[in-house]
């Protein structure tokens, strides 16, 4: 019997959302657990704030029994985003491209900030972009812990510390994130990269 009491209950499914602090906490202050947030994370994908400062978690704006609602809805929403990219396993929208000059027996490295809008992308995932015949291997992923990360201070952050201590091995569905390329090829803002 599922004990809706317990603070940690997850208030959709009564599982428990091992959640530490209130990273996962809903609009009515109930808690959701990780495979409830999987299932609905298509609906509610990491946005920015309107000048780029802030990631916003838009799940956190709703509530359990809407939630609770969505399932379907998130389903038939993941079945029309599939056909609309072909089927393809992901589909990424592009937020901001970058490229950083290499240093000695460094790469160039091309940086393609955004979101995963279904599907999870991992490292040396192959992917192309939709409408062109580009197609390259993610060679890096970076972690978002520092948002708008090619403006502001934020840019030096990247550059000066490199890849190295933000390495990441997925954006998972949902997720804003960078991907990284050694070999350059043609991708702008607003492109959606496919996982092939
Ligand atoms: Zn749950």
């Amino acid at each position: 019997m599922t004990d809706y009491t317990d603070h940690t209950a997850c208030g959709i499914c009564g599982g428990n959302t091992r959640s530490s602090g209130t990273q996962n906490l809903l609009a009515d202050g109930s808690r959701i657990c990780c495979n409830c947030l999987d299932r609905t994370i298509v609906l509610y994908p990491e946005e920015y704030s309107e000048d780029g400062s802030r990631i916003i978690q838009t799940y956190r704006m709703v509530t359990a029994a809407q939630m609770k609602a969505s399932f379907v809805k998130a389903h038939q929403h993941r079945e029309e985003l599939m056909e609309r990219y072909g089927y393809a396993s992901g589909a990424f929208e592009v937020r901001e491209v970058k490229r950083l000059k290499g240093g000695f027996f460094e790469p160039e490295l091309l940086n393609v900030f955004g979101r995963a809008l279904y599907g999870r992308f991992a490292l040396f995932d192959t992917v192309k972009v939709m409408g062109r015949p580009v197609a390259s291997r993610i060679d890096a992923i970076s972690k978002n812990s520092f948002v708008r990360p090619f403006s502001g201070k934020n840019a030096s952050v990247l550059k000066e510390e490199g890849i190295r201590d933000h390495v990441r091995t997925a954006v998972d569905e949902g997720k804003a994130g960078i991907l990284i390329f050694k070999k350059n090829f043609d991708i702008r803002p607003g492109d959606i990269l496919l996982k092939l």
